[in-house]
């Protein structure tokens, strides 16, 4: 009897996200990716369902051409997780497949590696080394090797026995060599690290507890109260009850320091899923994945979707942390995949942070996750004194310079006294703009409405949104003048300051800037932990959980930054950056000291981490979110309209916000606020941006969102996309 398959064409953000039916004559598993016929080409799609019948027109219907991989590449678990993110997130099925699959599935990059395997032929190998000279150590050595293994890895025995052994060997028909794929193994030359850690009895309730049962829990564990520990105790548990586990860490904590403590810890049952490794690695890791020989997962945010079976819990360190939402197409939020993840496999969700995210925070009070709480750092150490440095009565008292006399005084002891500093600088990146000074022109992009940003390592200028670089000039375009200056306070003139007022030390910078180059943060990382330099001086990068023994002073140069951001979490973020890098001194044995130099000294913010009081200033924070009407406590939802004809663009954003203005009047008393205009970022690559911001009671939001996800379907066309996120981070 005929079969049928339905397949999902692979057109991303395609208009047609249609399934449509089949034959197949062939013997292929579901989950497949399959080549078909489609309209008068060829295209690849994913093989999702065989039946027996098909409402199609039988005579009309084509078949599948072939499978592509002689594997399926999509499993049952993810395939029930790609069709929740369609209806969570408004997306096609395909971009929705596409997050499971590494690129180079589709586009074919990769090629599979081979090696050269020796295979003795026992009789000739006999025979011929009973005719050789006795002083051909080489030959009889390798001979005898090969007669007790019966084969060997080319490359291998040439490294034992002499280069061009197996060449000689096969020459004389002693072995033959055949060629076998093989995965490659990422990070090869990660050290070894030897750790026998006891847990602490609060380490072990933890793990006790979780491991107990399924269940989904928030960690809230001060810096330093050994979550790491707790986190390799659980996986460990999870492999001797046969399972398999996920674990999330934000892209800039994956160091070699953290590879190698799992690699040590399980070898090759781990697999590690980052940018840093190759196409080829990469995709060879999700292969052993996908083939079932690994048993953890170890990566950033899209590791979450990686093809593991099995699985026994996902862990997600630093859950508050902002790479875990994607702000480009697809949009989804790592943890509410996490959730529905765990969910359909019977897994256990664990979120750890010191600073847990407010919504997270939330729902381990109102009981939707069970809190367990670690108060006290391993060492017993009290987190180090936090001051606060008020630098508008710096500058009344006639110091106008980048540091406060304080942290200027503090910098002075730690150095004569050997230990390291480190000064942070409350920005994303080291944002420089080219000015001039006679005129005000700033350098812009030509296809994007933003300021362009010097990169002085590589002399250029860059577009953060589109990539585009741009030559420096030294000259005004508008007005001629060679009056130049670069804007804002960056990394390098705080480097510039330490290096003029203590000539002899040696300081390091970390920032976009000089982690262009592959492993370029990883090296300024390893640099200052192995004391090349006394002082570091970075940007966000150097807030996250980095673990330096020797760091004594904390700096943190103008907390204020991060404060006025547009974003309704600006004040949540201060807390979390000054928490987490305040939490970076006198890790060790050492007494630590942080300085925090402010504008506005009386800010709660400040006043409550400073006293560590995690638990009051959630109190403040979300009591101000609740009176408000702010998530959680409300929805936001953003509809971007994107399209290169602007009048397009804005009329259709005006047709939208008719339609949601209708929608208003039908759901009484449930909308906060409605407003349409320019986004921050009016055009991005050549595409003017237009958005419509709404704030919805949380009782009938969800209907409401689907209902606006049904609108922007109807709006959307080949000339104009529509993006609808929910409670954006970013709103450029
Ligand atoms: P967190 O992630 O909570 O900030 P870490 O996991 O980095 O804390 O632990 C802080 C320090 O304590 C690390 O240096 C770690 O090696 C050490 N540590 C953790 N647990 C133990 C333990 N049970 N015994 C001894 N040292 C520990
Ligand atoms: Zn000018
Ligand atoms: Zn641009």
């Amino acid at each position: 009897m005929a079969k049928f398959g339905r397949v999902i064409i692979d057109i991303a953000s395609s208009i047609i996200d249609k399934v449509f039916d089949y034959e197949l004559d062939e013997n292929i598993e579901v989950g497949s990716r399959v080549l078909v016929p489609f309209g008068n080409q060829t295209k690849e799609g994913y093989l999702i369902e065989i039946t027996e019948n098909t409402s199609f027109d039988k005579s009309k219907i084509k078949k599948i051409i072939k499978p592509l991989e002689n594997f399926p590449v999509i499993k049952k678990d993810q395939f029930l997780l790609a069709s929740f993110l369609k209806k969570k997130y408004n997306i096609g099925m395909c971009d929705s497949i596409r997050l499971f699959l590494p690129s180079e599935m589709r586009t074919g990059k990769v090629k599979d590696l081979f090696e050269n395997i020796c295979i003795i032929d026992e009789e000739k190998a006999k025979e011929y080394l009973s005719n050789l000279r006795k002083n051909a150590h080489k030959q009889i050595g390798a001979i005898t090797y090969l007669l007790e293994k019966g084969s060997a890895v080319s490359a291998e025995l040439n490294n034992m026995f002499g280069a061009g052994i197996s060449k000689i060997l096969s020459d004389n028909e002693v072995v033959k060599i055949v060629s076998k794929p093989i995965l490659r193994k990422p990070l090869k030359n990660l050290e070894n690290i030897t750790n026998n850690v006891v847990l602490t009895k609060t380490q072990q309730n933890v793990v006790d507890i979780i491991s107990a049962g399924q269940g989904n829990y928030l960690l809230h564990g001060v810096t330093g109260s050994g979550k790491t520990e707790v986190y390799m105790a659980l996986m460990k548990k999870v492999i001797q009850d046969g399972k398999t586990g996920i674990m999330l860490v934000p892209e800039i904590s994956l160091t070699p320091q953290v590879l190698s403590n799992f690699r040590s810890r399980f070898g090759d049952d781990v697999a590690i899923m980052h940018s840093g490794l190759s196409a080829g690695e990469r995709f060879d890791e999700w292969k052993r994945i996908l083939l079932g020989k690994v048993k953890i997962v170890v990566g950033a945010r899209s590791a979450i979707f990686a093809p593991i079976e099995n699985l026994g819990i996902i862990i997600i360190d630093e859950e508050h942390d902002g790479s875990y939402t994607s702000d480009s197409h697809p949009r989804y939020h790592t943890i509410e995949v996490a959730e529905e993840r765990a969910k359909i496999c019977g897994a256990s969700l664990v979120l750890g942070s010191a600073t847990p995210d407010l919504e997270a925070y939330h729902k381990a009070i109102t009981h939707e996750y069970k809190l367990l709480e670690m108060k006290e750092r391993v060492n017993k150490k009290p987190l180090p004194p936090l001051t606060i440095v008020d630098m508008g009565e710096e500058i009344r008292h006639g110091n106008t310079g980048i540091f406060s006399i304080a942290l200027e005084d503090a910098l002075k002891k730690t150095i004569e006294s050997g230990n390291q500093a480190m000064i942070f600088i409350n920005r994303r990146g080291y944002s420089s703009f080219l000015m001039c000074k006679e005129c005000g022109f700033v350098a812009k992009c030509q296809n994007c409405d933003s300021n362009l940003v010097y990169h002085k390592y590589e002399n250029v200028l860059k577009c953060h949104f589109c990539a585009a670089r741009y030559k420096v000039f030294t000259e005004c375009p508008e007005c001629h003048s060679k009056n130049l200056k670069l804007g804002s306070v960056g990394t390098q003139q705080v480097v510039n300051e330490i290096e003029y007022l203590f000539p002899n030390v040696k300081v390091l910078r970390m920032d976009n800037d000089t982690t262009s180059q592959k492993n370029g943060h990883y090296n300024i990382l390893s640099k200052f932990r192995n004391g090349e330099a006394q002082v570091l001086v970075g940007t966000q990068m150097i807030a996250k959980g980095h673990d330096f023994p020797a760091v004594t002073l904390v700096g943190i140069i103008d907390a204020d930054q991060s404060l006025y951001q547009s974003s309704y979490t600006a004040t949540e973020r201060t807390f979390q950056l000054i928490t987490q890098v305040a939490g970076r001194a006198g890790r060790a044995d050492l007494q630590g000291n942080i300085i925090l130099q402010t504008y506005v000294p009386r800010h709660y913010v400040y006043r409550l981490a400073s006293m560590y009081d995690y638990l009051a200033f959630y109190k403040k924070e979300a009591n101000l979110r609740e009176i408000t009407n702010f998530p959680p406590f409300a929805k936001i939802i953003r509809i971007l309209f994107t399209s290169e004809d602007e009048s397009l663009a804005k009329n259709t954003t005006k047709l939208y916000y008719d339609k949601v203005k209708e929608l208003q009047t039908k759901f009484d008393n449930q909308f906060i606020y409605i407003g349409a205009s320019k986004s921050p970022v009016g055009r991005i690559q050549n595409k003017y941006r237009y958005q419509i911001m709404v704030r919805l009671r949380l009782e009938k939001a969800d209907e409401i969102i689907s209902q606006l996800y049904n609108l922007a379907d109807e709006l959307k066309n080949q000339k104009i996309s529509c993006f609808v996120e929910i409670n954006p981070q970013s709103l450029s």
